[in-house]
């Protein structure tokens, strides 16, 4: 017989609409059995015991990357956490940080999303669009193969200490997402589109502390774009000095 065990679930809770609010943790004892999920028990508490909590998910299966939130200090998606994996039965739910709380765990993602919008994240061609699909080797997409992996869940954004003091830093999604384009054999865009990147709040802002790459759920390794990014700046700058053309 599967035993349930009561648990404590200790939530942030803060309403930006709520005037002079403050953030504060409110706490649910809930019953669970063994392999609940982290967002299994979040519908639980707001359908059954507190309909006002708010938090993001949709997929249930780590692919949208809507339940990125901070479980029990480690930055995950509570999809794919387990209540019971942490070995104590208290655990406290925070939302993602290097991000205003609109609303419990629910973050404002504007400068997210503006910050991956300037990395251009698209398939850049010079010329017309093809009149057939773009073929790519089974080598080629290897290539790109991690960073396809992205789900844009922003854990990565959150980990990361340089956003903390820098707010215009374009951040490890945004750089991760380049490379992937970079790094594709379809796409066409000129050597000179990486300048755009090429400052403290692009390539060279990264403290390569790594954390993003320990926040990642779909291990995608964005420190490892940063450096290869910064490398082929250097390789463009080295040559222009050299006077060695492409
Ligand atoms: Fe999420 Fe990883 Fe993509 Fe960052 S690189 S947004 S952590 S999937």
């Amino acid at each position: 017989m599967i035993r349930a065990s009561a648990y404590t679930f200790k939530i942030l809770r803060f309403d930006r609409k709520e005037p002079g609010d403050k953030a504060r943790f409110q706490s649910y004892r809930v019953r669970i059995i063994p392999g609940l999920t982290i967002l299994a028990v979040l519908n639980r508490i707001r359908d059954e015991i507190d309909g006002t909590l708010s938090f993001r998910s949709s997929c249930r299966s780590a692919v949208c990357g809507s339940c990125a939130m901070v479980i029990n200090g480690r930055i995950d998606l509570a999809c794919r956490t387990q209540a019971a994996s942490f070995g104590t039965d208290t655990i406290i739910l925070e939302p993602l940080p290097n991000m205003d709380i609109i609303k419990d765990l629910v973050v404002d993602m504007t400068r997210f999303w503006t910050m991956y919008e300037k990395v251009k994240p698209w398939l850049y061609r010079s010329g017309p669009d093809p009149e057939k699909e773009i073929g790519q080797t089974e080598d080629a997409r290897a290539l790109i193969d991690q960073f396809v992996h992205c789900i844009l869940c922003a854990c990565c954004y959150g980990a990361c200490p340089v956003i903390s003091r820098d707010p215009e830093y374009l951040g490890p999604a945004a750089l991760a997402k380049l490379e992937r384009f970079v790094l594709d054999s379809r796409d066409e865009r000129p050597r000179s589109a990486l300048n755009e990147v090429n400052s403290e709040h692009g390539v060279w802002g990264c403290d390569t502390a790594l954390k993003c790459i320990e926040a990642c759920p779909k291990n995608v390794r964005p420190t490892d774009a940063i450096i290869d990014l910064r490398k082929r700046l250097f390789i463009d700058k080295a040559r222009q000095f050299l006077g060695i053309r492409k």
